[in-house]
């Protein structure tokens, strides 16, 4: 499979990768030898290794090995094209020093997205967090809001739920996409939204935070701070991670064995 890659024929090559879906382009890249890699990072742009990196299943300290085969500058961009809570995993793995260095190079919106997410304790609801959520206010119209959606949606983790907050950024609504869709154009937020909406703490374990989603059943739930501002979301997808992590851990010390990954042998 993608011979062209091992022949040097970068168009070909190109053709066929980018069909892949990312969880698979992810396997092919983990499975190659380090030169292949390299070759692969003169193939590719930062944004479509980015999706490779949103989407790979690695131990965490193998980051670092994958990311000094790279040049700096297109780690930085890699990192700023991936979803800001993935980043700030890849971050977390490395020295405070290079963390620094690359945010330095990487523009500034991005570095501050992820800047923010890399002080949350591990297992925490802001650990598992991102910040690109889509937030609209309670007296806009449903014409407005359509009109930020539309801007937001690409750079969004979800678009399926409209967070309403204040001018404090204090969360104090919710609405479904369905629910912005159905309505008249020119309805007023406040009109339709959910006030009582069901939120997380930035500092609950993730544990409870994958609870109260299988509970609840939404697609994502928020996340805020003490006084109610709200910090980012959590989309089910972060949570499928959790549980199944959870349950490796769970089932290991249940069996009595130690706390290492499953090796499945094909
Ligand atoms: P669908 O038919 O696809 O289920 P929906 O509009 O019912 O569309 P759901 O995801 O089922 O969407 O959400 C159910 C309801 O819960 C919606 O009214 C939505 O606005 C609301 N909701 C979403 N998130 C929260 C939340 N964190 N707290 C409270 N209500 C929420
Ligand atoms: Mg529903």
């Amino acid at each position: 499979m993608l011979q062209a890659l091992y022949d040097g024929k970068m168009e070909a090559f190109r053709e066929q990768f980018l069909k892949l879906h990312p969880y698979e382009q992810a396997k092919f890249y983990v499975e190659q030898s380090p030169e292949v890699r390299k070759r692969m990072y003169e193939y590719l742009s930062p944004a479509e290794m980015a999706e490779i990196f949103d989407h790979l299943d690695i131990e965490e300290d193998e980051y670092k090995i994958y990311l000094s085969e790279m040049d700096p500058l297109f780690v930085a961009q890699m990192l700023a094209h991936m979803y800001a809570d993935n980043a700030a995993d890849v971050l977390n793995e490395l020295d405070k020093k290079e963390v620094a260095n690359y945010l330095t190079i990487m523009d500034d919106e991005a570095a501050k997205d992820i800047q923010g997410l890399l002080h949350y304790k591990e297992y925490t609801a802001g650990s598992i967090m991102t910040t690109e959520y889509i937030a609209i206010h309670a007296n806009q119209t449903v014409r407005s809001a359509m009109q930020i959606l539309k801007k937001e949606a690409a750079n969004a983790e979800t678009i399926y739920y409209l967070y309403v907050i204040n001018e404090q950024r204090q969360l104090v609504g919710v609405l479904s996409l369905r629910e912005l869709l159905t309505s008249d154009d020119d309805e007023m937020i406040a009109d339709i939204m959910n006030d009582r909406v069901v939120s997380v703490f930035v500092d609950e374990d993730q544990e409870d935070v994958a609870r109260k989603m299988q509970n609840y059943d939404f697609l994502a739930l928020p996340v805020v701070d003490a006084n109610n501002h709200l910090l980012g979301i959590i989309t089910v997808d972060d949570i499928v991670d959790v549980i199944s992590e959870e349950a490796t851990d769970d089932y290991s010390k249940l069996a009595g064995v130690p706390d290492v990954d499953i090796q499945y042998t094909p």
